[in-house]
């Protein structure tokens, strides 16, 4: 479908950035009927990783520097888009058109951004700044999500299901920029009571931070999940899924971001695909109509 020129690139991006240090990862791509993952209800065509039981089964965590490897998953899949791993050599801040440009600018007025910058297939921003420790948190602004710890965003030259490529606007080697102030604050908020939104419940004071209590959350029941005996698997799938649920539905987690990781370690424990997509789905949604009050619970 795509010209021959379309491969080169993709393998060639995927090499530099892989040799400047930051580890990539081969996600989906879009094609004319969707994506290439073929499932007719997907809602991220061309965004989501690439799932193999032998080249990727750390899912993030095996997100490569290595050239052999890269080599190898852009041989299989010449098409791939690419990702790069957030949160280790830089945060991203992934600002939407038109909500996001506006709330940004309104949050940090002056304040302009050094570093470099991509232009999405969507039209939108993904800003690259010095990481902050910070994990994923999607509704950080209107329009504006955050990627850190144990996330990815898709990098140029990717094709956005619009058919647009992802491009740099400037350009991956300019220096980052610290992370401004003010997004700062967002992203550690002094104490969750300051939090707005919940039914008034609050959240206990054993929590200070509610987006790393989040994070430390996802990946403690990805271990679990992972490390789950026969007979037990499902059951510890669902129970996860529906714990995360809660936490999505205080905006404390990305749902994707849910899935992505409990699929990956479900895929670990030797779930089948079908089921893991099921059970998490399912608890999720369970999950989600019975929000946690007290985060510490
Ligand atoms: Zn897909």
């Amino acid at each position: 479908m795509a010209p021959p020129t379309r491969v080169a690139p993709l393998l060639h991006a995927a090499l530099e950035y892989a040799a400047a240090g930051v580890p990539v990862l081969p996600l989906h791509s879009p094609t004319a009927t969707g994506c290439s993952c073929r499932r007719p209800d997907c809602d991220r065509p061309g965004k989501h990783p690439r799932w193999h039981r032998h080249l990727l089964r750390h899912g993030l965590h095996d997100a490569s520097t290595r050239p052999e490897v890269i080599r190898r998953w852009w041989t299989r899949w010449p098409e791939a888009n690419l990702a790069l791993r957030t949160g280790d050599r830089f945060d991203v801040c992934d600002v939407d058109r038109p909500d996001g440009a506006a709330a940004l600018r309104a949050l940090v007025r002056d304040r302009r951004f050094t570093g470099p910058v991509v232009r999405t297939g969507s039209g939108g921003w993904h800003l690259y700044l010095r990481p902050t420790g910070a994990g994923n948190r999607s509704g950080l602004l209107p329009g504006v999500d955050w990627r850190g710890a144990g996330g990815y965003v898709v990098a140029p030259p990717s094709r956005h299901a619009s058919g647009r490529d992802y491009r740099w606007i400037r350009p991956p080697g300019v220096a980052l920029a610290d992370c401004p102030p003010e997004l700062t604050a967002l992203l550690f908020p002094p104490a969750p009571a300051a939090r707005s939104g919940s039914d008034g419940s609050g959240t206990t004071d054993r929590v200070r931070d509610p987006s790393r209590y989040a994070s430390a959350a996802l990946a403690a029941e990805a271990g679990t999940v992972a490390g789950a005996v026969v007979g037990t698997r499902n059951t510890t799938l669902y129970r996860a899924a529906y714990h995360l649920g809660q936490l999505a539905a205080a905006h404390l987690l990305d749902e994707h971001d849910i899935l992505v990781v409990l699929a990956d370690a479900a895929h670990r424990s030797g779930l089948g695909r079908y089921e893991i997509d099921r059970t998490i789905r399912s608890g999720l949604r369970t999950g989600q109509r019975h929000p946690r009050h007290g985060l510490a619970a």
